[in-house]
């Protein structure tokens, strides 16, 4: 399959300025995003290409050779430009994160490579759900995460001793190796040594040399008041150790909550429908509802209440994520036809029927309806 024009499938001009084309890239990413197309095959295979195309068009060179030579400028055999693919995709992904829920949780992301030439370690995701309540109070919850932590035997470095190094052979203690590429002659982080110029003489025996090991770690997590469904929380720096002291990477929590039996949501707003009885619906009085507080707030009902009328209880909401205005809670009555009638309470009902007089309109809603339909049916008949 011929590959498609990286302006093209970022959906910009040649001339394309930076922040023009980080924005394009941002939206992409997001619609294609595989937690928004779960199990969406074409929409990975789209994501994939749209961050292939931002890696090369966000980065100078990679763009200028690009514009002259098209794809054929990666083509290369020693991978070059396109071999650092997973390493790449993944700084780019992490651009897209801060981004949007960098501020989130504030602090500043730790990336790079580490000062020892160690890898990063691996971002972390756990799905967390949480109750209605839980999201308006806040939560401390405590988790226990399978990762890679520190190895204490050596300290993370890797080395039995980490004074005992020698010259990395491949790049002979340069930290850089250059490839021919076409035309280009490419200098690259060296793959062996990560651009440390020196290795390890013996590796730590604890941890063969990779400077961490596999653990559970529990981590205390503080929800803040007000999270919403899909939110995502960062805790910088729990996610996996990296390599040979390379900076650890980060945990992510994905937020869910769990459908709430009385209680429906839309942003700070609570909706409730409530049942009333007939009775109170007509003569009017006070009812009791159910508050997120978990506790109960007194409504008073109007006489002649109709069912979906509804009624704001100020402040009765969640409270911002970001903090603010708490929100309200909308209450809307459901008028409820009483059921399992005694003969005496059916008698009272008969009497109530015969006693209604026409005038004034004991059902106007009833009465206007029908008096519609019998125009309607008029208009149908001439
Ligand atoms: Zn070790
Ligand atoms: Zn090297």
């Amino acid at each position: 399959m011929a590959k498609r024009d990286y302006y093209e499938v970022l959906g910009v001009t040649r001339s394309v300025e930076a922040s023009e084309l980080k924005s394009a890239y941002r939206k992409l990413a997001m619609q294609y995003h595989p937690d928004r197309n779960p199990g969406d095959t074409e929409a990975e295979v789209k994501f994939k290409e749209v961050n292939e195309a931002y890696e090369v068009l966000k980065d100078g060179e990679k763009r200028a050779a690009y514009d002259q030579f098209g794809h054929a400028a990666f083509d290369g055999g020693m991978g070059g430009f396109g071999g650092g693919g997973a390493h790449d995709f993944s700084s780019s992904f992490a651009d897209v994160f801060d981004d949007l829920f960098g501020e989130f949780m504030g602090g500043g992301r730790r990336r790079g490579g580490g000062q020892h030439g160690g890898q990063r370690g691996s971002d972390l995701r756990y799905n967390m759900e949480i109750t209605l309540e839980e999201a308006y109070l806040g939560k401390q919850a405590k988790i226990r995460v399978p990762t890679h932590v520190v190895c204490e035997a050596c300290n993370g470095t890797g080395a039995k001793d980490p004074n005992a190094t020698v010259t990395c052979q491949t790049c002979g203690g340069y930290g850089k190796v250059r490839a021919q590429q076409g035309f280009f002659s490419i200098e690259r982080t060296c793959p062996t040594c990560g651009g440390a110029g020196k290795m390890i003489k013996d590796p730590c025996t604890a941890c063969s040399g990779t400077g961490r090991v596999q653990r559970d770690k529990t981590l205390n997590v503080s929800i803040p008041e007000g999270v919403e469904d899909g939110m995502r929380i960062r805790l910088s720096g729990e996610g996996e150790a990296g390599m040979r002291g390379g900076p650890a990477g980060d945990l992510y929590i994905f937020l869910a909550i769990k459908p709430h039996a009385i209680f429906q949501r839309d942003g700070t707003t609570i909706f409730c429908p409530v049942p009333i009885p007939m009775t109170t619906a007509a003569l009017g009085g006070s009812i009791e509802v159910p508050t997120i507080e978990g506790k109960l707030a007194k409504l008073s009902i109007p006489s002649g209440t109709q069912s979906g009328r509804q009624f704001r209880l100020r402040g009765k909401g969640m409270t911002p994520v970001r903090g603010g205005i708490r929100g309200d809670m909308i209450i809307e009555t459901v008028v409820e036809t009483p059921v399992h009638l005694t003969s005496k309470q059916k008698e009272l009902l008969k009497q109530f029927d015969e006693a209604a007089t026409g005038k004034p309109k004991h059902h106007p809603e009833s009465e206007g309806f029908f008096a519609k339909v019998k125009e309607l049916w008029q208009d149908l008949t001439e």
